[in-house]
């Protein structure tokens, strides 16, 4: 059996902990692999690695960190269909939406290749008499990224890039349902010159997390997940005084106005419901059908789940792979069978699927309901498969009210021809991320990836700007030179006479 290790000060490392945890091929339901779980000195003699690195990636001039971080971009370049190939091993999604997430984290890599530009501070001649000021932004320390299943590759490169290039040192957390990717990256990112104990992966399960919360040389962590967790993280991390952003799950709502294109709606959400199997962040599992459209909408809308391509990822054909586990994919029917109960009208039912050859696979297929109401559990709550309600509204306020009395803000999207109509949702909406006719409004590299209300706990959205932010403090100098000097002590607070 395939043992997955640890990434420690440059090299694989077995660690101490005897716990391991299984690793599946979620299209022949197959165990691939053994993963290491870490045990609390694991993950300390890692943030002890890191922090002696730190004392000398710190200092090192931007320009140099970028350079290695030029070269890891080109690694990347160079490994995509290897890294691609194992995201659908362990994963499942499909080949092309798997090279496609893998593209989106690299380009958070060359955002990271800016980073001389993107550490300039600011500067400010005469705020007193022969005063100067100056802010600058320096590194943290070590710090560390708990990421979830569903991006093995793109959610993890949302953070150790850049924080690398701010200066700090970093430890992982990948999820231990796929963790091949995180060790692939460590390996390339040495390759491209970068000293050991720099990045850092530990693999493990809540203990390793638990280790990292308490350690007190790890100044910041960064999580992406689900909300329970996420939430969790939040509370823990600020209590041992780190910096903390979490970012949790996730119920996305598309409105669909009467007046759309209702091709360019129900084909944005055919691939922002069922694309990777829903298990997206910014997955659309809700469609929103205002006044008349509904009928139609949900008419477009089953012809096509019903003729949905379920198979591997590494079959080209595919649209939608498996779930990531048989657990996910019970959880996932138990909704289904939730919805039925609870009055929902299933107009599409995707349980029974049965593919050959992959007869042990996590599969399903795309589920469609109609008729969802707001007091219905699977309304509420975060299915993560592809499983997608309609829920009927009289009109653009109640669909906006809706939408907002929702306790998860992570993306939204409207489909309209009317303009004013776009303006005043996305002016009016309490949602981090926001679509007019895009069905996955996911921001690039250059901006920042954060939801609102229970979908991030934190003040700082992911890479962009914000990730610069969060991964460096801010110091600001005020300095006179001597021949400027004051003769008398002053008691009082100076101000500008
Ligand atoms: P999860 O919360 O179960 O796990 C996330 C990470 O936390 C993993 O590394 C896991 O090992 C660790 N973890 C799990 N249980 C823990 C515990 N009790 N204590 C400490 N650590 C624990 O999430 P998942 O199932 O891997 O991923 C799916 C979730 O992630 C969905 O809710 C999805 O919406 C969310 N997600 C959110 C975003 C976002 O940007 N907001 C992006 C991707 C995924």
């Amino acid at each position: 059996m395939n043992l997955i290790e640890h990434f420690i000060n440059g090299k694989t490392a077995k660690g101490s902990s005897k716990k391991t945890s299984k690793v599946f091929n979620p299209a022949t339901g197959e165990q691939t692999s053994e993963v290491n779980l870490a045990s609390k000195a694991d993950v300390d003699l890692a943030v002890q690695k890191a922090k002696q690195a730190f004392t000398d990636w710190g200092r090192k001039p931007p320009a140099q960190r970028a350079r290695i971080i030029f070269k890891f971009k080109e690694l990347i370049e160079k490994n995509l269909d290897e890294i691609t190939k194992l995201i659908v091993s362990e994963h499942g999604k499909v080949y092309e939406d798997a090279k496609g997430s893998l593209t989106r984290g690299l380009e958070v890599v060359e955002f990271a290749c800016g980073i001389p530009h993107l550490l300039k501070g600011e500067f400010a001649e005469n705020v007193g008499t022969d005063v100067d000021s100056w802010s600058i932004r320096q590194p943290l320390g070590v710090c560390a990224g708990i990421t979830p299943f569903n991006f093995p590759a793109m959610v993890p490169m949302w953070m150790f890039p850049i924080s690398i290039a701010c200066g700090n040192t970093f430890i992982l957390k990948p999820s231990e349902k796929d963790p091949s990717c995180s060790i692939k990256l460590a390996q390339l990112f040495k390759e491209a010159g970068l000293p050991d104990g720099v990045f850092n992966v530990v693999n493990g399960d809540k203990e390793a997390v638990d280790a990292l919360l308490t350690n007190k040389d790890v100044a910041a962590i960064s999580f992406v997940g689900s909300t329970p967790i996420a939430k969790y993280i939040y509370e823990n991390a600020a209590k041992n005084e780190k910096r903390v952003q979490a970012l949790g799950g996730a119920k996305n709502h598309c409105v669909v106005m009467p007046d759309c294109d209702l091709d360019q709606a129900v084909n944005g959400l055919m691939g922002a419901a069922y694309g990777s199997a829903g298990e997206r962040c910014m997955a659309q599992s809700v469609a929103v059908a205002v006044g008349k459209v509904g009928d139609q909408l949900v008419s477009e809308l089953s012809k096509k789940v019903e003729s949905l391509k379920v198979g591997s990822g590494s079959d080209k054909s595919s649209e939608m792979g498996p779930l990531i586990t048989k657990e996910h994919l019970e959880k996932v029917k138990g909704y289904v069978d939730l919805g039925i109960k609870e009055g929902a009208k299933l107009v599409v039912d995707g349980r029974n699927i049965k593919l050959q050859g992959f007869e042990k696979g996590f599969f399903i297929g795309g589920c469609l309901f109609d008729h969802v109401e707001k007091n219905m559990r699977i309304y509420k709550e975060e299915i993560f498969g592809p499983v997608l309600s309609v829920v009927r509204v009289k009109d653009f306020k109640s669909a906006v009210d809706l939408v907002n009395d929702h306790e998860l803000g992570n993306g939204t999207s409207i489909y309209t021809r009317d303009g004013d109509v776009g303006r005043t949702f996305a002016n009016k909406i309490k949602i981090g991320m926001v679509g007019i006719n895009i069905p996955i409004p996911v921001p690039m590299a250059f901006h920042s990836f954060g939801g609102w209300k229970r979908s991030l706990f934190g003040d700082q959205h992911m890479h962009g700007s914000e990730g610069v932010r969060f991964y460096t403090k801010l110091k600001t100098i005020t300095s006179r030179w001597p021949s400027g000097l004051r003769s008398n002590p002053e008691f009082v607070m100076p101000t500008m006479k």
